[in-house]
């Protein structure tokens, strides 16, 4: 059975790249759809809720920026299809369930960097997008190689 749909989520660091890789080899031969899809927290949930000033220009700066990043990995990997992408505003793990839910897909796609130690204890993306997801999760491991 070969996948049809993939969802690569992307944090839009220089580290998307071996991710978005890893997905469109996967997605090559099976002629498989790729998605990408990008999630701005919001900074109020990043600052715990109650910030005593109006982060709403500041939150319109990030979003253009990630809009921006977005139409950079599009230039740089053509095949993926402008449509094909999503920049929302919320919680990575509930919009990445959510889209893949919505857009039927069968595999999402993040990177993992294996934390251990007190690095944990913060959980990861890789982690959390794992949990209840409504589809396949791979984990590309994003561990630096030992020089
Ligand atoms: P992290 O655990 O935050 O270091 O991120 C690991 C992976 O989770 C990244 O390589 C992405 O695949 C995904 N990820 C992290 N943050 C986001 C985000 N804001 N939107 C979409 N995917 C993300």
């Amino acid at each position: 059975m070969s996948y049809t749909h993939l969802l690569v989520a992307v944090d839009l660091t220089e580290e998307c790249d071996p991710v978005i890789k890893r997905a469109m080899a996967i997605a090559g031969p099976n002629g498989a759809k790729v998605s990408l899809v990008h999630i701005v927290e919001p900074m109020a949930m990043a600052f715990g809720g109650d910030v005593p000033m109006d982060l709403s220009q500041l939150q319109q700066q990030q979003f253009d920026q990630a809009k921006e990043r977005m139409a950079h990995l599009f230039a740089k990997y053509p095949d993926i299809k402008q449509g094909a992408s999503h920049l929302v505003y919320g919680q990575p793990r509930q919009e990445i369930h959510h889209f893949a839910k919505e857009k039927q897909c069968d595999l999402i796609v993040v990177g993992s960097h294996g934390r251990h130690g007190l690095a944990l204890l913060l959980g990861s993306t890789a982690n959390d997008v794992l949990h209840g997801a409504p589809c396949d999760v791979l984990a590309v491991s994003l561990q630096k190689k030992a020089e």
